[in-house]
């Protein structure tokens, strides 16, 4: 069978820059498909797939379901100096998606085979690999509508955690900023209406924003973040339009519509909010006893026990969660968190081997194989 090393490296080197995940989905689908599994690829647009694969079970125990992204950041403007389609040096297999998260894509692919050719079972396996991650979550939002259906067991997010367990994340709450006015001639200001004065004092309310919540215990606190700014097109003109985007990172027990209300009421009257994207936070109490398990195999795999986690991130939980009827869930992956969107990214190749047998021990531990 192929191994953990030459499939992350087979993945790394198809081109998924915000594109062609059903390209990389379909070298995956024979291998999954051999092992009894069933699959379907589903596209939010042509080329642009999110794939569903399910280990069926007669019993009622519902299935324990494992995720990952596809797609891939830009390379960025900097020259690489390994191969960004793929090249192992001593310990390191570089490339663009080596660690977010083709590599745990990989882990998560290969664990399910091996358990799927063990037997007796208990429950059930779903597989949700998923498009457009990068960019708010599309596919994950795709089949959250058409596919995912019927009761869930818990959820692995294999996202870059160097193999620790990270017990939920931040959500995401973008908004739009826009003020309107009216233009004039430059020489002449008292006969237009600044849409940058409107939307600069907005901005400047913004950054002096206190969020009543919190903090969490491991997540700390709510952060907001005004991202770009554009207004005007010449200078000696009166700018009837100006527009800002807010990025803010939540915490649970957060309600994004009460965020965006809170975050209006502050900008005022002449300054309307549209939110971008709309992800909410993910959590899973480090005492639930599935959490526990998982944070057990863990230690038992790598030898560190780790405590509670979150990350500042957000990661397809947030649309899959929910979707699955708010199940336990964690995010554990080979790949470095600190790697992920850089330049010569890399993943551990000990980190994938060790992953592959991290999942197979959860699957094994759900599915009572
Ligand atoms: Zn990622």
């Amino acid at each position: 069978m192929i191994d953990v090393v030459a499939l992350t490296r087979g993945l790394v080197g198809l081109d998924t820059v915000d594109k062609a995940e059903s390209e990389a989905l379909k070298s995956l689908a024979p291998l999954l498909e051999g092992a009894g599994f069933t699959v379907a690829i589903s596209e939010h647009e042509p080329g642009r797939g999110t794939l569903v694969a399910e280990w069926r079970t007669e019993l009622d125990v519902p299935p324990l379901c494992l995720s990952g992204h596809v797609d891939t950041v830009p390379l960025g403007s900097a020259p690489w100096r390994h191969d960004p389609f793929g090249e192992i040096d001593g310990d390191r297999l570089y490339g663009r998606g080596a660690s977010d998260m083709k590599g745990g894509v990989a882990a998560i692919v290969l664990a399910a085979i091996r358990i799927a050719a063990a037997t007796p079972r208990r429950a059930g396996l779903r597989l949700v690999l998923t498009a457009a991650e990068e960019t708010g979550s599309l596919g994950a939002r795709h089949v959250a509508r058409s596919l995912l259906g019927g009761p869930s067991g818990p959820l692995v997010i294999a996202e870059p955690t160097g193999n620790t367990v990270v017990h939920g994340h931040k959500g995401a709450l973008w908004l739009e900023a826009l003020a309107t006015g009216v233009t004039a001639h430059g020489s002449m200001p008292s006969l237009g209406d600044n849409a940058i004065y409107k939307l600069a004092r907005a901005v400047s309310r913004f950054q002096d924003h206190r969020f009543e919540d919190g903090p969490h215990p491991v997540m700390g606190s709510p952060t907001l973040n005004v991202g770009t700014i554009q207004g005007g097109l010449n200078t000696n003109s009166v700018p009837d339009r100006a527009v800002a985007t807010v990025d803010i990172r939540t915490i649970t027990g957060q309600h994004h519509e009460e965020v965006a209300a809170c975050l209006a009421r502050a900008a005022g009257p002449d300054v309307k909010l549209r939110p971008l994207v709309d992800l909410p936070p993910v959590w899973t109490d480090p005492d639930d006893a599935w959490a526990r398990s998982v944070a057990e195999i863990v230690r038992q795999v790598t030898g560190q026990a780790g405590e509670p986690r979150a990350a500042t991130y957000f990661t397809d939980a947030s649309v899959l969660t929910p979707a699955l009827g708010s199940v336990p869930t964690v995010v554990c992956g080979p790949g470095e968190a600190e790697q992920a969107h850089v330049t010569d990214e890399w993943c551990s190749v000990t980190r994938l081997a060790e992953s592959v047998e991290i999942f197979e021990r959860i699957c094994a531990d759900w599915c009572a194989v």
